[in-house]
């Protein structure tokens, strides 16, 4: 026997049923990013490797585990993007897109890479919905971007989110924060994984996204960020929380989520569901004030999230079709012809036609319109061909009729 070939570990076939639910979420995605101000941004799917290390961050286990490195033909190294912020950001600076009058806000929707292990709800290929604000200073855009992925959830009827939020304070309180956890990571170290070990000393921020479940228990007990917060980072936080009171979201402290990458600044934030499973997070973000500077750019600041398109479906309810489609059924090749015809004209006027070009019995061919759901069957023989009448069967209710083009035009466009 051949040898079979199969989808490479960690990646997943989207098959059409379950398209649909993707094409239905992303275009409300779409939309909803639109409504708040955001325009869409393309970037390649493959960078330089030194963007994600400089931006992801080089003590990040993305990109010290989890990215697909690749050489290519020219010997550049080269990575799949594992995330969306650092190639937005390179982008706006290549060209130079703060000079525009345009507001600095993006949205992109499409695969990322993450060489992680696989298991339910994290994959080594998965979709992100990102959306990126720069030159917000003001914590009401924090608040705001919670509220826009809150109404987002509201608009596809996902309930039972919590909304955990947090500060990682800024480069002028984080060092203080940093030793203490030092200090407090170093009278845990013989219970750490060695991989926490290690983190105790390039960045112990960075032991919160261990997944060892010890790590974890362990952690729970380090030293909060909120005590060291400078006076501006507090007022930040204090802010983004009074606004997002004002929008009547629940909200819950959770001192400890730093979210796995480097850039961080201020603001942090994620939505959890109940319903996922170990994998709960549907969406993530937070500030990166100092990303723009530090790849070269100008000295503005950015807010984001990435929602996990993937969790976000698998927590959206299935929602029935509503419009309907038409199987032909035809006998003879005088009928198949005038049936093509038809059909194109149908499909002009904006309606889902199918016609399966096998030789079939009208029994068959109307036990195959069954199987499929067909709303209408549109039934095309040698005498109706003569007499330019055709018979339309509503599958739901039985009824046959007899019409003309132009009547069948009419009764489809009353709806099934
Ligand atoms: P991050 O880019 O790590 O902040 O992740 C943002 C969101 O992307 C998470 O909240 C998840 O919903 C989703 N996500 C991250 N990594 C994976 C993965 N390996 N597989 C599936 N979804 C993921």
């Amino acid at each position: 026997m051949k040898e079979k070939i199969s989808a490479i570990k960690g990646t997943k076939d989207i098959l059409p049923k379950e398209a649909r639910k993707w094409q239905r979420v992303e275009a409300i995605a779409r939309r909803v990013f639109e409504l708040y101000g955001y325009r869409e941004i393309r970037t390649p799917i493959f960078e330089a490797t030194e963007l994600f290390e400089k931006g992801t961050g080089q003590t990040s286990d993305i990109v010290i585990k989890e990215m697909y490195t690749f050489h290519d033909k020219a010997g550049r190294s080269l990575t799949l993007r594992p995330e969306y912020t650092p190639s937005v950001v390179r982008s706006i600076i290549e060209h130079r897109l703060y000079l525009m009058p345009e507001p600095l806000r993006f949205y992109y929707v499409g695969p990322m890479f993450r060489y992680d292990k696989p298991q339910k709800g994290r994959y080594r290929q998965f979709d992100q919905g990102d959306i990126e604000v720069f030159g917000e200073m003001d914590p009401a855009v924090d608040a705001e971007i919670v509220e826009m992925a809150n109404f987002l959830l509201k608009k596809l009827s996902v309930t039972g989110v919590e909304i955990l939020v947090n500060s990682v304070g800024c480069s002028a309180c984080r060092p203080t924060y940093l030793k203490e956890l030092r200090v407090g990571a170093e009278k845990a170290r013989d219970s750490l994984c060695p991989d926490c070990q290690r983190k105790i000393k390039t960045n112990p921020l960075r032991i919160f996204d261990c997944k060892v479940e010890s790590c974890r228990e362990i952690a729970k007990g380090f030293p909060k960020i909120t005590k060291y917060l400078c006076t501006e980072c507090e007022e930040h936080f204090h802010k983004f929380c009074t606004y997002l009171e004002f929008y009547k979201l629940p909200f819950k402290l959770e001192p400890h989520l730093v979210r796995g990458i480097d850039y961080y600044t201020k603001t942090t934030f994620e939505f959890v569901s109940k319903k996922l499973g170990a994998q709960d997070a549907i969406l993530g973000g937070g500030r990166y004030d100092d990303m723009m500077k530090e790849f070269g750019g100008p000295d503005i600041c950015g807010i984001g999230f990435a929602i996990g398109m993937g969790r976000l479906i698998s927590v959206v309810p299935s929602k029935k079709r509503k419009e309907g489609f038409l199987y032909l059924a035809y006998l003879g090749e005088e009928a198949k012809k005038t049936g093509m015809e038809l059909v194109q004209l149908l499909r002009s006027k904006g309606l889902e036609c199918l016609i399966e070009f096998k030789e079939r019995s009208l029994k068959n061919q109307m036990s195959r319109a069954n199987k499929l759901g067909a709303t209408w069957v549109l039934i095309v023989g040698e005498d109706e061909v003569r007499e330019g009448k055709y018979q339309l069967k509503n599958m739901a209710t039985g009824v046959q009729k007899e019409a003309t083009r132009e009547e069948i035009l009419e009764m489809i466009q009353e709806g099934p």
